[in-house]
């Protein structure tokens, strides 16, 4: 079937018209133009809890969840009651609160690298900043990061980058300089010797490795046992800092993210979405000793206007809190199991080539022949037939990832009755991609 019969509605598609003639594509950032898939994106009016409401009055099922951070659904009443509360004091001091401590200690009681930890704006500072503080600790250039790997719109690390750059073929983007890019090494996802050589020939010039410990930014892709170990104890031999790119994983895989998940831990970690309970806001930690580089308590320079801003710390917090106290994984754990099960079933009833992958609360339906274990295997997916099985399923209210190389994610408000409407939503679209 034509895409365009399960196209965007009419009013969508007028403010998309309207908003191409002021923003670069229609929008302020690339992934949600769904380039990857043709047509017009959705416009959004509102949100409640599983749900979204485009501007046409059409309800969706939402995996997106604004591409992490909605783990406890949309208008959460907690966090919604700490931002009014928030909003009645000031919406920015730029002065200490006691807030930010109070994010903070949740923080590195959360994440077992943590012991110090600075707030920012976006996921895309935390790791900018992260790679920065491992430079300036180690005194050495280069970086190595994975092929298919996502971590923000970094100069030196939008190089081989997943994501939107991924999906719109632009792993290298005009104007990131060669000297910008020049440090940075990649390699393949999950191959462990290629770490272990590079070490070998580059001994003591490493500052840091980089990487999506579960990799949501080629679509779903887990890291092996093997490959984790490799990573933690090259770096620790040679003396390069190991960072977790947890901006996904972080409070999504378990409280204390992949790390806790995989029991593995890095030396720096990196957060956003989750952290900021739907709000602007990341954070990059680590241990004492590196994150004491950084200033004023050392030379590192790293700053922020609006950096631990009352309104996005009051959300952050209250979402930290209902994870620790209600922590919520095996009931997402089973919503993915259950969800997991059922797309894999009505692709193999139809016939159509695919795998799942899954960890947790973040799940692919590839379009591939066979597990996908690197961007290799990631860039060889039918996403001709991704683009229909996303538009059948739009049709259907199921607004999913608009591009095969991201994850879908769903929270505390999904219940086992809209996992199985979806997977029956499936069952259909998939069943019309065979025609
Ligand atoms: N790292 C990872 C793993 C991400 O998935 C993203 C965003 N999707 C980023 C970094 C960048 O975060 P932000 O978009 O908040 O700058």
């Amino acid at each position: 079937p034509d895409p365009k019969t399960f196209a965007a509605g009419p009013k969508s598609i007028a403010a998309f018209q309207t908003a191409c003639q002021l923003m670069p594509g229609g929008v302020n950032s690339p992934a949600r133009a769904f380039g990857a898939v043709g047509g017009t994106p959705l416009f959004i009016d509102r949100a409640e809890g599983p749900y979204l409401h485009d501007i046409d009055g059409r309800r969706f099922i939402d995996y997106i969840g604004s591409w992490g951070p909605m783990i406890l659904g949309h208008r959460p009443p907690e966090v919604i009651e700490a931002i009014s509360k928030a909003l009645e004091r000031g919406t920015s001091f730029g002065a200490p609160t006691e807030a930010e401590s109070r994010l903070a200690q949740q923080i590195i009681d959360a994440v077992p690298s943590v012991e110090k930890v600075r707030l920012v704006n976006s996921g895309t500072e935390a790791t900018m900043s992260a790679i920065r503080v491992a430079r300036g600790a180690t005194g050495r250039h280069k970086v190595i990061k994975f092929e298919g790997n996502y971590h923000g719109h970094v100069d030196s690390l939008l190089v081989a980058a997943g994501s939107a750059a991924a999906t719109l073929g632009v792993p290298d983007s005009p104007g990131v300089t060669p000297g910008a890019s020049q440090d940075t090494i990649v390699l393949t996802y999950n191959d462990h010797e290629g770490v272990s050589n590079v070490f070998a020939e580059h001994p003591g010039e490493i500052a840091a490795v980089i990487l999506e410990p579960v990799v949501g930014n080629m679509g779903c892709v887990a890291p092996t046992a093997e490959f984790l170990k490799t990573l933690r104890e090259t770096t620790q031999r040679d003396g390069a800092v190991l960072i977790f790119d947890e901006v996904m994983t972080g409070f999504r895989l378990a409280l204390g993210g992949a790390q806790e998940y995989y029991g593995v831990t890095p030396d720096m970690t990196t957060l956003g979405k989750i952290v900021g309970g739907g709000m602007p806001l990341g954070a990059y930690g680590g241990r004492a000793e590196i994150m004491n580089q950084v200033l004023p308590a050392g030379k590192v320079f790293q700053a922020g206007t609006l950096s631990g801003n009352p309104v996005a710390v009051a959300a952050g917090s209250a979402t930290l809190e209902r994870l620790a106290k209600q922590p919520p994984y095996e009931l997402l754990e089973s919503l993915g199991q259950r969800l997991a099960e059922g797309l894999d079933a009505a692709a193999t009833r139809h016939g159509v080539d695919h795998v799942v992958q899954r960890v947790g609360s973040m799940m692919t339906l590839f379009f591939h022949h066979g597990p996908v274990s690197s961007w290799n295997e990631a860039s060889q997916c039918d996403r001709e037939r991704f683009s229909r099985y996303f538009w059948g399923m739009i049709g259907e209210g199921v607004y999913m990832p608009c591009s095969q190389f991201e994850a879908l994610f769903f929270g505390v408000t999904h219940t086992e009755a809209m996992i199985d409407e979806t997977i029956a939503a499936a069952d259909k679209v998939l069943g019309r991609l065979q025609s």
